[in-house]
């Protein structure tokens, strides 16, 4: 394990705050420009996609091999598991959800709403943290390489608990703790795969898998909410930035 498990918990926690800078401009006077919160969910996506497709799910296949982890077919099911995990989260136990800023004030009357989806998020953002610390426990630079794909959707993801809570009807600073709670889950999650590390293998692919929610069908559908070219074309700028990271790991030596 060695001292990865720093690495791992301090790009956790650099995550997480980055939650609370989402949660604190929703409730900010100033705001934020739904704009410039757009081009991060669409680089963020991209990114993340690249990490998940290229590295993510490659490397849960491998895993097993150097060490004694679950059959090809288990792996399979792992990737699949944390996707619907996800699923299950954001969508069955709460009634209304989806990235970004919350504009249907309609639907959020209740305040137990903001609660519901604080929970599902919960779990989101836990395994953001598992992603951090299971990819540090494979290679540093893998880590670091998911930790800028997590740290890019950190944000709005802040953001999105913040305005779903100012429009259940809460104050701004249940809106800011809220946001707060999913930095402290991310942080968590990274600790507690760095402990256990002997459940990588496990925990690599169910992440890899909530990971793939988390761009295609979190942040892929709120940046196609922004009408215009422009926007879907930032998502493959995100590809481009994950390819630009990686070499500049590599010439690191890391
Ligand atoms: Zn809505
Ligand atoms: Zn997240």
């Amino acid at each position: 394990m060695g001292d990865r498990w720093i690495l791992a918990a301090a790009c956790g926690v650099v995550a997480g705050l980055a939650n609370v800078v989402g949660g604190w401009l929703a409730v900010s006077h100033h705001g934020w420009d739904r704009v410039r919160q757009s081009y991060f969910m669409a680089a963020g996506a991209g990114f993340l996609l690249a990490a998940v497709f290229l590295r993510l799910i490659p490397e849960s296949f491998r895993l097993p091999q150097d060490h004694h982890g679950p059959p090809a077919l288990a792996v399979g099911s792992l990737v699949l598991m944390g996707y619907l995990l996800v699923h299950a989260a954001e969508h069955v136990l709460v009634g209304h959800f989806h990235f970004g800023e919350e504009t249907h004030h309609e639907h959020w009357v209740e305040p137990v709403v903001g609660t519901t989806a604080l929970i599902g998020l919960l779990l989101h953002a836990l395994l953001d943290g598992v992603s951090i610390g299971s990819a540090f426990l494979v290679q540093p630079a893998l880590g670091i390489l998911v930790a800028v794909a997590v740290f890019l959707h950190k944000v709005p993801e802040g953001f999105t608990i913040g305005s779903i809570m100012v429009s259940a009807g809460r104050s701004r600073r249940d809106a800011v703790l809220s946001a707060a709670w999913l930095g402290v889950a991310t942080v968590i999650g990274s600790i507690t795969i760095s402990i256990w590390s002997g459940l990588v293998a496990y925990a690599l692919p169910l992440a890899a898998g909530a990971a793939l929610y988390v761009a295609a069908s979190d942040l892929i559908p709120a940046v196609n909410e922004t009408k215009g070219i422009k926007m879907a074309l930032v998502v493959f700028g995100g590809v481009v930035l994950f390819f630009a990271t990686e070499s500049v790991l590599e010439h690191l030596g890391l």
